[in-house]
């Protein structure tokens, strides 16, 4: 099944491949700073072969203007953000320093719909780490996708019942549920309301993926009782260890959003599963290591984020 594997993995657009690999799973658990200093100008903000994400990355403010969802989730960017309220009844957001709680109007409200929900099924609250940049856009750093105000990541860690202090917000560490040899999840911490949480994602008609680690796909598989169509939403990923990332579709009526493939056919389990687990994959040498790949430029993205990016 290793073909099936990486053609689904390239469906997600071969830049979020080669980043993923080559820069692991640790940048969700990156701390952040209660004092973030502003970048500096740049010198040359004009220059065509500037990567798009020094521009993006300086826009702390959306675009004001109609919301909507532009190009692909790995090169496109994001017109009307809205903001997810960084303390909800059911979540709370972390890393505050990063502002990127930014999301299309859809995914704000998606959020605040399963927040809701997770009590039912055992997951008191979302600790929600990065969504996009106030204009979307490539990041300086973390993400290949994230673009276009569509995806979310949701931490592993249930939500304490009290308010996290702004300090606890840049310095926690998120719950890692994958066993140290990587085959499987960690049974000290892995619970019933992990699957709880992710299937009820899944579920939801208007989710067009979720990645986790292989390993929690695996135990999901295992896990899963009664109806299984959901776990064929639920991808394997590099990393995705410390937090589960939520992915929803384009809306309905935006044409300049572009579709991804939808996942192959079946739920994903059993042998599916296997490459992931050879140790060429588990364990990489630091060699296989792609080299990055050109950072996109304006001229990489939609016309229209030129717009985005130069509205008031
Ligand atoms: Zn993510």
């Amino acid at each position: 099944m290793q073909r099936t594997t990486i053609a689904q993995i390239l469906a997600a657009g071969a830049a979020t491949l080669l980043v993923a690999a080559s820069l692991g799973a640790a940048r969700a658990q990156d701390k952040g700073t209660l004092n973030p200093q502003p970048l500096p100008a740049l010198a040359n903000p004009n220059d065509p072969k500037l990567p798009a994400k020094q521009l993006f990355g300086r826009k702390g403010q959306p675009a004001p203007l109609l919301a909507r969802s532009i190009g692909f989730y790995s090169k496109g960017c994001l017109a009307g953000a809205k903001a997810l309220p960084i303390n909800g009844q059911t979540w709370q957001v972390m890393r505050l320093s990063r502002n990127r709680n930014w999301g299309h109007p859809n995914l704000v409200r998606f959020l605040e719909r399963l927040a809701d929900k997770g009590p039912k099924v055992g997951w008191h609250g979302l600790l929600v780490g990065d969504m996009s940049q106030a204009r979307g856009g490539p990041m300086l750093t973390g993400h290949a996708s994230h673009q276009v105000g569509l995806d979310a990541d949701i931490w592993l860690t249930p939500m304490p019942a009290r308010e996290l202090t702004r300090e606890e917000r840049e310095q926690m560490s998120a719950t890692n549920v994958v066993a140290a040899d990587k085959k499987d999840v960690d049974p000290s911490v892995w619970t019933p309301a992990h699957l709880g949480i992710i299937k009820a994602a899944a579920r939801e008609p208007e989710v067009e993926r979720i990645f986790v680690n292989a390993a929690i796909k695996k135990a999901l598989c295992r896990e899963a009782t009664g109806d299984r169509g959901w776990l064929h939403k639920v991808r394997p990923f590099w990393g995705h260890d410390y937090h589960f990332h939520i992915r929803l579709r384009c809306p309905g009526d935006e044409p300049d959003c572009r579709p991804q493939e939808p996942p192959p056919v079946g739920d994903g389990c059993g042998h599916d599963l296997d490459w992931w687990f050879t140790d060429a994959v588990l364990n990489p040498k630091p060699s296989a290591a792609p080299a990055r790949p050109r950072p996109l430029t304006m001229a990489d993205l939609p016309a229209a984020c030129r717009q985005v990016l130069v509205a008031p």
